[in-house]
């Protein structure tokens, strides 16, 4: 029997925690709760889950600075932002902290469940891919999809798993351009895209930041106005 997904559960409201608890062990998933900061980063750090539902406001440490901290120590594990508002620059600012995705509450435990198991799914296809040697994407950058290493002037560089495949996806077709609604449909697997595409422009500019040499003129992952975005032919 294939072995069960694990979720951890940051929230530190009891009741919230527990209906999503329930809803995910109804949908299969194995799951751990914790109900502060803290206690959160730690149990992440410790069991290794496969995905992170992380609460924004908590006690002892905020969501945000708790997923600052697992990118600071390399982790990549898909993590789910539970903002209770609906303010832009709350979700910008969890993206722009390494966050893969958000979720504004209240939300449908069904679109909650929808986003665990397409975040999940995306993880688990990666971890299968094709292997291939290394390619070389063009100024200094290298990808190697045997060990899902990316380096910049052979110096790695630390990406989310999200991250990895937007950069890998744009890669392998150079030149053709994708909207926004094309990378959540291909690379996020969101068939209900609404106003989340900016959640793509937020990757990309994390990845810029990332793999450019100059990430206010980048020269790898260019934009096209009005269209989308694309990777320069080499
Ligand atoms: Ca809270």
């Amino acid at each position: 029997m294939e072995e069960k997904k694990t979720v951890l559960i940051v929230e530190d409201e009891k009741s919230i925690a527990d209906i999503i608890r329930i809803n995910l062990e109804r949908e299969g998933y194995a799951s751990l709760t914790a109900y502060d900061g803290e206690a959160g980063l730690a149990m992440a750090l410790e069991h290794n889950p496969d995905l992170i539902l992380l609460d924004v406001m908590l006690p002892k440490l905020l969501g945000f600075d708790v997923c600052a901290r697992l990118r600071e120590k390399g982790s990549s594990v898909p993590v789910i932002i539970l903002t209770a508002r609906e303010e832009e620059e709350d979700k910008v600012r969890g993206l722009e902290l390494g966050a893969d995705d958000y979720i504004t509450k209240p939300f449908s435990m069904r679109e909650l469940m929808a986003r665990v198991k397409a975040n999940i799914r995306r993880t688990a296809m990666s971890q299968s891919g094709p292997a291939e040697g290394a390619m070389a994407a063009g100024g200094g950058l290298t990808i190697n999809p045997e060990n899902y290493q990316v380096c910049k002037h052979d110096k790695p560089v630390d990406l989310t798993q999200r991250e990895y495949e937007l950069l890998t996806f744009l890669a392998s077709h150079p030149g053709k351009v994708y909207s926004r609604i094309d990378l959540m449909e291909q690379v996020w697997n969101y068939g209900y895209v609404g106003d989340d595409v900016r959640t793509v422009d937020v990757t990309v500019r994390r990845l810029r930041e990332k793999i450019e040499d100059d990430p206010a003129n980048p020269a790898l992952i260019l934009t096209r106005r009005g269209v989308g975005y694309y990777f320069a032919g080499q």
